[in-house]
């Protein structure tokens, strides 16, 4: 959830989370899947951007449907308001989908066993259950593995029993981030293997999506029904092959920011932060930023992680500490309370979430789902700016 600003004081650090961003980027999505519907993925807190608010302003932007991972996350954005089109796909045996049913939350199912446990809720509750059977087409993680007979005949049979109806049948990429790789191909052709077996098992499903923003963006095969872009929502490119930021019109949703603590000059020869892992070749001045790993800054960073401060981007001078990291100013001017950026929009010269993940060995992904709870988001609206 969005916070509001800490009460007391002003924020040592926050989140800028732009919704005019967010709804600028669905509609560089609808326009890459223009015969298919769109769902915009807001699991993990709408990749830590904030649910509630990013879910809203996605559906203005014109989200047909929004999808989340776990069930809790959907019956939060139902208790938030949120009353459309809304698929959660990630349960463990006992879940809560009777819950889902009663707030007309479309379910996934993965096998027989889960697809039971869907029907006994809809015979518990008296509520016909909206189900998208999901189908491992390669990557080997959930869905049902080949031959599906069994479990599209389980299917049919709670329809006819008039416990389910089979709305959609899916699947998902494992490389879609590469998109030349021969492993998108082969899984596209088992998936429409499944498409043609869920068929003869009499299913109709009307909704078939198997398309990631990667596969969104550069993989038109895969688009089917409906597309479930996450990542290029919050304006972050799903990966290099797939293109930059600003060759994709993408634009970045967050922008991490922070205010100097202090400013202070150091000599020649100083170690700083623990370990002395940097170590001032000539007498500078350095800045204390109050973030840390704990608000989700990668310790990896230590040394690498590109801030803005001061007038030019500039690597985190030695460790990142659980709450603080230090830059080294170079003799700029610069002054207690100001404010500096560790990522946003490149086109805006701040260093990116793409940027943070390279200096880190990670993916955009992690660097903006990892934003702790300390860091509050404030919302801002580049549409509404004059
Ligand atoms: C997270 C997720 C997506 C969105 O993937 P991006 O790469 O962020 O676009 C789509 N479908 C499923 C099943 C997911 O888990």
């Amino acid at each position: 959830m969005v916070e509001q600003r800490e009460e007391s004081g002003p924020d040592r650090a926050w989140a800028e989370i732009d919704l005019g961003a967010l709804r600028h980027n669905i509609g560089v999505l609808r326009r890459a899947a223009p015969d298919s519907l769109l769902m915009a993925v807001v699991k993990a807190d709408a990749y830590g951007h904030g649910l509630a608010e990013c879910a809203a302003a996605a559906r203005d932007g014109g989200a047909d449907w929004l999808g989340v991972a776990l069930v809790g996350e959907a019956l939060t954005l139902r208790a938030a308001g949120d009353t459309g089109p809304l698929l959660c796909w990630l349960s463990v045996p006992g879940d809560r989908f009777d819950e889902c049913l009663r707030h007309d939350v479309d379910v996934s199912a993965y096998d027989t066993r889960m697809l039971a446990e869907i029907v006994d809720a809809a015979a518990r509750t008296g509520i016909k259950a909206m189900v998208h059977l999901k189908v491992d087409t390669g990557l080997s993680r959930g869905g049902a593995v080949p031959p599906w007979d069994e479990f599209f005949a389980a299917a049919r049979a709670a329809e006819e029993a008039g416990r389910v109806q089979v709305v959609g049948l899916w699947s998902h990429l494992a490389y879609a981030d590469e998109p030349e790789h021969p492993t998108v191909a082969r899984q596209l052709a088992e998936f429409e293997r499944a498409i043609e077996v869920a068929d003869a098992a009499g299913l109709q499903p009307r909704l078939r999506h198997l398309a990631n923003s990667a596969a969104t963006l550069r993989l038109p095969q895969t688009h089917f029904d409906l597309v479930r872009p996450g990542i290029a929502v919050y304006g972050i490119s799903p990966g290099a092959s797939v293109g930059t930021e600003a060759e994709l019109d993408l634009r970045p949703v967050m922008t991490l920011k922070a205010r100097l603590t202090m400013v202070k000059p150091l000599p020649a020869g100083a170690g700083v932060s623990y370990a002395h892992q940097y170590v001032t070749s000539r007498s500078t001045t350095a800045g204390l930023i109050p973030v840390g790993y704990a608000d989700g800054i990668p310790r990896a960073a230590s040394n690498v992680g590109p801030v803005l401060a001061a007038g030019a981007v500039r690597p985190i001078a030695g460790r990142v500490c659980m709450d603080q990291v230090v830059v080294d100013l170079d003799g700029d001017e610069a002054h207690a309370g100001d404010e500096v950026v560790f990522f946003g929009d490149g086109a805006a010269g701040h260093p990116t979430a793409t940027e943070w993940a390279q200096a880190t060995d990670t993916i955009a992904y992690e660097i903006v789902t990892r934003v702790g709870p300390r860091i509050p988001r404030i919302v801002v609206d580049s549409d509404e700016e004059v």
